[in-house]
């Protein structure tokens, strides 16, 4: 017969000295196991003199349940202290700063202009609109006035992608798009993607961005394009810039204009420490954009829609995005606004 007591006190030291829950499993298995003494006692204690079968017994199972008890404790104690150790080691700090951090982009030069004019123009009442690249030659062409035998037609100027479909030229059939979607009065700004067959050079590449912008309304003149444009490059090019309109031609208005904005880097005067000014070549004025009164022409394809070229008239202009993002950061060639090289695009991170 073993010594109960002394097992019961020699399993309770080894629980209680063990320090991980898997620690715990091999003492059960030691101590409570089938080949256990504690197990072995009480499968034998049939071979006991009677007398001793009961105490015997008794005293058995009080230990078994003493230490299936113990273990049972030790091991939820054991348990959770390990969890509390992992949480505390797996701890994250979500308030630190990323390691390293990532850097932050920005804008395009190109989205910074555009997102600069649409906000201009905003303010000053007109709506933003956009339009489908891939457009009918009908309001890339007819609806605004161009004559079946215009040069601007043929192949060498327009990429056709089907008989009568094309990547738009400009982003002016907006005007006849949204003309033919609302009634007057309109102000709308158009800004997109527009296509020409070029041959890549410093102010040429295939592919560029313009912002069309379109005003119809009764006693719409001249004097409100200038106004309106002047308001525009004050705000983009600074509070003294001046705007003069030279006569020009396009087929979808009349008259036209070809509007200049005076340098806003010799201020005019054409020179800048004696040297000629690079940005206006010493001329003092730098040409931005090409505009007009609508022609009624244009405003007859629509007129089942209430513009009757009687009672309405407006003006509209074409700008390039890049022209003006090559001015404002004096990119000196229009190739490089789409070759993506970081040491240009990363000087000029002023954000959105
Ligand atoms: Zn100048």
């Amino acid at each position: 017969m073993p010594d109960l007591q002394q097992l019961r006190a020699e399993a309770e030291a080894a629980i209680g000295a063990a320090e991980r829950a898997s620690e715990l499993e091999d003492l059960r298995v030691r101590y409570l196991g089938r080949k256990s003494e504690l197990t072995q006692t009480l499968r034998s204690i049939g071979e006991l003199p009677p007398e001793q079968r009961g105490p015997v017994g008794k005293q058995a199972n009080e230990v078994r349940r003493a230490l299936e008890a113990l273990l049972g404790r030790r091991t939820a104690e054991l348990e959770a202290a390990e969890l509390d150790r992992r949480l505390a080691e797996d701890r994250v700090d979500i308030t630190l700063p990323g390691d390293p951090p990532l850097p932050a982009g920005h804008l395009h030069l190109v989205s910074q202009i555009r997102r600069r004019m649409e906000d201009i123009f905003l303010g000053l009442g007109f709506s933003v609109v956009e339009g489908p690249e891939v457009e009918y030659e009908y309001y890339n062409f007819t609806a605004l006035n161009h004559p079946p035998e215009h040069p601007a037609r043929l192949p060498q100027d327009t990429f056709y992608l089907a008989e009568r479909v094309l990547l738009r030229t400009h982003t002016s059939p907006m005007q006849i798009r949204a003309m033919e979607l609302q009634q007057p009065p309109i102000y709308i700004v158009v800004p997109g993607r527009v296509y020409r067959p070029d041959t890549p050079d410093a102010t040429h590449v295939p592919m560029f961005h313009q912002l069309e912008g379109l005003a119809v309304d009764e006693d719409i003149t001249l004097a409100d394009l200038q106004g309106c444009l002047l308001q525009f490059a004050r705000q983009m090019f600074g509070e003294d810039t001046k705007v003069r309109l030279r006569p020009g031609y396009f087929p979808f208005t009349e008259p036209s204009v070809e509007v200049d904005v005076s340098c806003f880097r010799c201020g005019g005067s054409g020179f800048v420490a004696d040297e000629r000014c690079p940005t206006c070549k010493g001329e003092g004025w730098i040409e931005i954009l090409g505009s007009g009164m609508v022609d009624p022409n244009v405003l007859d394809y629509v007129a089942a829609n209430g513009y009757d070229n009687e009672r309405v008239q407006g003006f509209a202009w074409g700008m390039g995005i890049e022209r003006i993002a090559m001015l404002v950061y004096e990119v000196p060639d229009l190739r490089m606004l789409f070759e993506n090289d970081l040491r240009l695009l990363d000087q000029f991170g002023a954000g959105p």
